[in-house]
């Protein structure tokens, strides 16, 4: 096992059992986050980004199960000065509210979610939500969570710490209340911070400030964080790595830089061209992503993008599914085009 790996996610699935049919939310993901980077996960609303962070958390609402796959956390300890020790920890083999999951939810992986107004108790206090968090993990006393609360404001940005402790959720800003989140999901030290589209509600300028204090806080703490998000700006501001997803499979994985610069998943093409571009000169149109994302209980068959896809070939695209391609070190593309031993258009029309 690589010491750089923290999470491996193997052939994950997760399906929803519902009234009108079964959709599978997340359809074979893999992929795997190092120490101390940025991973981001990127795709359209319904491509099963969220589910995979529940997944890894262990939350998945019902009737969302879990039915396939691994979630492997290396989980590292200190030995008595000799180092550190990795244990190797199957999330998937864990009882979901059993002590051990428990303590590595919160403890050592941490979610920061979209709104925090929903996340924050309103009848509770900043702070009594924050030492809830730091006393469910550490052996500390009142006093001393209380310490430790008003330090991790501080370390989030909070203006006058030691009196906005005492505040209630809705006597502060959006901006604030998703500091105040921040702070719970890192007062633990947590190994891997997941964050599922932690500036979506957020105006522009308090975007740009979240995005810089999580930025600065995982350069100092060296947390790895997993960055949930349908913004591309985001991405390219935040991550080391990114995936794209779409409809529950992961369609292209590579470092941010390549993921601009030489996309070539025929999707993530069309979500680079439907953001404007401020090194653009030229006056062009926004080229929008055509259709719509297919319903999630009829997937069409083969590769689910060939409805959409400007580059489809027909008679392929629509039956087989593609295989996941390496087509540089570390950038893997699932799409037929890049497939060495593609057949030619010629000889998918002579098997039809
Ligand atoms: Fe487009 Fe075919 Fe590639 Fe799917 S496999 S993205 S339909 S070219």
């Amino acid at each position: 096992m690589d010491q750089d790996v923290i999470l491996q996610v193997d052939d994950l699935r997760v399906h929803f059992f519902t009234q009108e049919g079964l959709v599978r939310a997340v359809d074979g993901v893999s992929f795997t986050a190092k120490r101390g980077q940025v991973l981001g996960i990127v795709g359209e609303s319904g491509c099963g980004k969220s589910v995979t962070a529940q997944a890894i958390l262990r939350i998945v609402p019902p009737p969302g199960e879990i039915v396939g796959g691994k979630i492997i956390y290396y989980r590292q300890s200190s030995n008595n000065g000799a180092g550190n020790v990795t244990q190797t920890v199957d999330l998937t083999a864990l009882p979901a509210r059993g002590r051990e999951m428990r303590e590595i939810r919160g403890g050592e992986i941490s979610m920061v979610f979209q709104e925090p107004m929903t996340s924050l108790d309103p009848v509770y206090t900043i702070g009594d939500q924050i030492m809830e968090a730091i006393t469910l993990h550490q052996k500390v006393n009142k006093s001393e969570a209380r310490e430790r609360a008003i330090e991790m404001l501080r370390l989030v940005g909070m203006p006058r710490p030691e009196e906005t402790i005492d505040n209630y959720p809705h006597q502060l800003s959006g901006g604030m209340r998703q500091r105040v989140m921040i702070a719970i999901a890192l007062s633990c030290s947590p190994s891997l911070l997941i964050a599922d589209e932690p500036t979506t509600a957020l105006d522009v300028t308090t975007e740009a400030q979240i995005l810089e204090l999580m930025r600065g806080l995982q350069q100092e703490l060296g947390t790895t964080i997993l960055l949930i998000t349908h913004n591309l700006g985001v991405i390219a501001e935040m991550c080391d790595d990114v995936i794209v997803m779409y409809l529950g499979k992961v369609v292209e994985h590579t470092d941010v830089d390549t993921l601009f610069f030489n996309p070539k998943h025929p999707y993530t093409q069309a979500l680079l061209q439907s953001i404007p571009r401020i090194e653009s000169t030229k006056k062009e149109r926004l080229k929008p992503i055509r259709g719509i994302v297919p319903d999630p209980y009829a997937i069409p068959s083969g590769c689910p993008f060939w409805p959409r896809c400007d580059h489809y070939i027909p008679g392929l695209c629509d039956r087989e599914e593609p295989d996941y391609i390496t087509v540089e070190p570390d950038h893997e593309v699932r799409c037929h085009l890049y497939d060495p031993e593609r057949k030619t258009n010629a000889q998918v029309n002579e098997s039809r």
